[in-house]
């Protein structure tokens, strides 16, 4: 008899959920459950709503490899039809049934006795799981600054992943505080409709110019007669962005193409030179997130646009005092302040086989995982897309499809072992991996000064993955089991 009710848990119904489900289903494991928050699938693209929201990496290689599309719209598709793919995914695939919604797990804990993990939901509903897939996504905890006076505000203020809709911008005096990769898509996007847009810029960002292009009737025509030429393209747009990415892992040469790229698309769109001045990063090209945008500069030629560059002091009931102590009167404030992901990466308790929270453990020693998805002593649990999985240049679809084929010869092994048995991560082996990574990150762009969200409080680097996309997925290639104890249950 089980004594387990469910083999698989997946925490979390977005892309890496769905990819889990989809990878475990691949292998005949049809016992999976996914245990989702919110009431439909699509995490982040569910969340994010703003006006312009889109993803910059093209929907060719942002999407899962075992379920293309044909008909993408565009090269970098919207939010919207990012989310109706996953939802067309999930239909196709057979998830829909799988998903238990407006479920929260809170609580996890490991019965040594027995090797399994019993998770509990909001209503103290407890389910035994045998192997735990955490798939909440790094960004999901959008941080709102507490600025001085901001309770006061009699205006609307609200995050851009937590978009008020029902908030109308036509003739408002708004302000935008941060200049990321979500504010450059809101920007273009608002411009139009307020009476005075008001952004404002503590750090200029690097920005290249990015077309995004309609597909054309016969180029989906192609793609849907012959797979393999979308393929192709996928395979293309990889390691173009490969070649790239080695501007960021200490590249010199490759960085300065880059970077002077950059800098003369800013010359050639923005003639003001204070404006240009104000627009020019100051820190190395990559440390911060790239941005990809045609229509951010030009819109600081629009008459009702201003560029504050500076920083805040102070919120009064209907404005803004800059450091300056200029003041800025405004009716809505929208905060692209981005998410905290580098101190925790997870929020839900979970006790591994010495009972501890791993959440007090990351507190004291620091966020950091092995091949960023499995930790000692919490066996059975993997974490995709977890510690230094992030990237700078490609897409993060691709190291959520290599950890799975890890994860996957890991249950592979596990289930020869003997029974009342499980494996455990040796701890001088995740120790050393991640030694390994940190000396990986000296000269690369991402440890080279700047303040990002890369870094935890301690200014470690808990987030991305210093190396090429290709050479994670050698490293998940093949199972190491010499890596991991056998512990058996008396
Ligand atoms: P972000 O990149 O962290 O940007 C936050 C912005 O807010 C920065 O400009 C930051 O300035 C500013 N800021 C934060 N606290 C502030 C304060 N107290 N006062 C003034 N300014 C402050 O956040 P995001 O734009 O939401 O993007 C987060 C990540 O989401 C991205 O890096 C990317 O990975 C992902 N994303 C992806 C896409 C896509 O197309 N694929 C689109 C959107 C987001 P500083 O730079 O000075 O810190």
């Amino acid at each position: 008899m089980k004594e387990y009710d469910i083999e698989f848990a997946i925490i979390g119904a977005g892309f890496a959920g769905i990819i889990a489900a989809m990878q475990l289903a691949k292998k005949s494991y049809s016992d999976y459950t996914i245990f989702e928050r919110a009431s439909s699938v699509g995490g982040t693209w569910r969340d994010n709503t703003y006006p312009g929201c889109a993803c910059d990496v093209s929907s060719y290689l942002y999407s899962i490899k075992e379920a293309p599309n044909p008909n993408w719209t565009k090269m970098y598709s919207s939010q919207a039809e990012i989310l109706t793919y996953l939802k067309d995914v999930v239909t196709k695939n057979d998830i829909e049934n799988h998903i238990v919604y407006d479920t929260e797990i809170l609580e996890m804990q490991f019965d040594s006795n027995e090797a399994i993990w019993h998770l509990k939901d909001q209503n103290n509903k407890v389910y035994k799981a045998k192997f735990v897939l955490m798939a909440q996504g790094p960004l999901n905890r959008a941080v709102i600054p507490n600025f001085k006076g901001l309770d006061l505000f009699k205006g609307k203020y609200f995050h851009t992943s937590n978009w008020d809709h029902s908030c109308d911008l036509k003739n408002k005096k708004v302000a935008i505080i941060g200049t990321g990769a979500s504010a450059i898509q809101v920007i273009p996007n608002i411009a139009d409709q307020v009476n005075k847009l008001h952004v404002i810029q503590r750090t200029a960002a690097w920005i290249l110019p990015r077309a995004n292009p309609e597909i054309g009737a016969t180029t989906k025509k192609m793609y849907s007669l012959f797979p393999f030429l979308e393929k192709m393209r996928r395979e293309y747009i990889y390691w173009t962005n490969e070649f790239f990415g080695l501007a960021f892992i200490g590249n010199k040469f490759v960085n300065r193409i880059a970077s002077n790229f950059a800098l003369s698309y800013l010359k050639r769109k923005v003639t003001d030179e204070t404006l240009r001045k104000k627009l020019t990063p100051t820190y190395t090209f990559g440390c911060k997130r790239v941005l990809l945008s045609k229509t951010y500069y030009p819109t600081f030629n629009k008459q009702q646009v201003s560029l504050h560059s500076t920083t805040i002091s102070e919120i009064k009931e209907h404005s803004i005092i800059l450091e300056n102590k200029e003041e800025l009167e405004v009716d809505v404030i929208i905060m692209a302040t981005g998410f905290e992901a580098a101190e925790l990466q997870v929020h839900t308790k979970i006790l591994g086989v010495d009972g501890r929270n791993l959440i007090d453990r990351w507190k004291e020693e620091g966020v950091s995982a092995y091949k960023g998805c499995i930790t000692h002593d919490v066996p059975n649990l993997f974490f995709i897309l977890g510690p230094n999985t992030g990237l700078g240049h490609n897409s993060v679809l691709h190291m959520m499809e290599s950890q799975m084929y890890y994860i996957l010869d890991y249950i592979k092994q596990s289930k020869k072992l003997p029974s009342k048995s499980y494996l455990n991560l040796k701890l001088q082996v995740e120790e050393a991996y991640n030694k390994k990574l940190q000396s990986d990150l000296i000269g690369t762009v991402w440890n080279s000064g700047c303040k990002s969200w890369y870094l935890n409080s301690r200014g470690v680097n808990t987030t991305i993955y210093p190396r090429l996309n290709n050479r994670f997925r050698k490293e998940m290639k093949s199972f190491d089991l010499k890596s991991f104890e056998c512990i058996s249950i008396n």
